[in-house]
């Protein structure tokens, strides 16, 4: 039987993280995941990257410190405002001078955006069709692994604060569990709540977790939130015969699923048979 729950290379489960504001503790985290090879993506706003006030990360740092690591560089509005105030215009405003700026100070196509303060209405996903955003990423914590459905209102795993009974399910899943594939850890917060006090997850302990994770990077593919996103369309586009066993990708991204339990790529623009 084939099975659509393998990740790049072959990989029974997916590693991603959303970091929200730009604040200066982002240099410390692109350092950390970078120490550990993950990939993380982070929200900006382009106003307050373009401030010369501003003790975040600045509009021309952002090539150096996020793009060259491979890292994520996303919407998080121009100017943060509580969105479901606002008409649908002035909502699209926002997001798509957000979109612009961010574009032009990182030479990137930014097609993901962060829900400022994680709240939204019905406007917004209008708002973000009209922008070209394919994803937005909600606050509200599903406590599991599973993908979305739709990715216009994604919902993480957990909140950096409660990530550590998720942290140590999930690599129990990958130990133990063979039969499960398909899985995505997906954890948000701010770069500011390591070092505020009484920080539910310190920074040292933060860095364990990356490197549990690190350790079973064999099955855990780690990427940014649009690699998850064009990696799950990819797979959700693969056309496959009513007897299973001719499968076809017209997508430009490779694809693994399972073939009775075995991973198999099938190519970009290409077709696999199955005997
Ligand atoms: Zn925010």
């Amino acid at each position: 039987m084939i099975k659509f729950d393998r990740f790049k290379d072959g990989k029974r489960f997916a590693l991603t993280f959303s970091y929200d504001d730009g604040c200066m503790q982002d240099r410390r985290l692109v350092e950390l995941f970078n120490k550990y090879g993950m990939k993380a993506t982070f929200n900006l706003m382009s106003d307050v990257v373009t401030d010369s006030n501003s003790t975040g990360i600045r509009g021309d740092e952002l090539r150096s410190l996020y793009i060259d690591n491979g890292h994520e560089v996303a919407c998080h509005s121009a100017s943060h405002p509580r969105l479901e105030y606002m008409s649908v215009t002035d909502q699209y405003k926002e997001l798509i001078r957000d979109r612009e700026t961010l574009e032009k100070l990182t030479g990137t196509i930014v097609r993901g955006f962060a829900f400022p303060y994680g709240t939204y209405n019905s406007n917004t996903l209008l708002a973000m069709d009209a922008a070209a955003i394919v994803y937005g990423r909600s606050v509200n914590e599903t406590g599991n692994f599973l993908l979305p459905e739709d990715f216009k209102v994604w919902r993480p795993t957990t909140h950096q604060g409660n990530a550590e009974s998720r942290v140590k399910y999930f690599i129990s899943c990958v130990e133990k569990e063979p039969w499960n594939s398909g899985e995505l850890l997906y954890i948000w917060g701010h770069g500011y709540e390591f070092d505020e006090s009484n920080a539910p997850l310190s920074w040292e302990k933060f860095e364990e977790y990356l490197a549990a994770l690190h350790k079973r990077e064999y099955d855990i593919w780690s990427a940014t939130n649009i690699e998850i996103y064009d990696y799950v369309n990819a797979s959700r586009s693969i056309r496959m015969s009513a007897d299973g066993t001719m499968l076809y990708n017209p997508t430009d991204t490779d694809v693994w699923v399972s073939n009775d339990g075995k991973p198999l790529c099938v190519e970009s623009c290409g077709s696999a048979l199955i005997k």
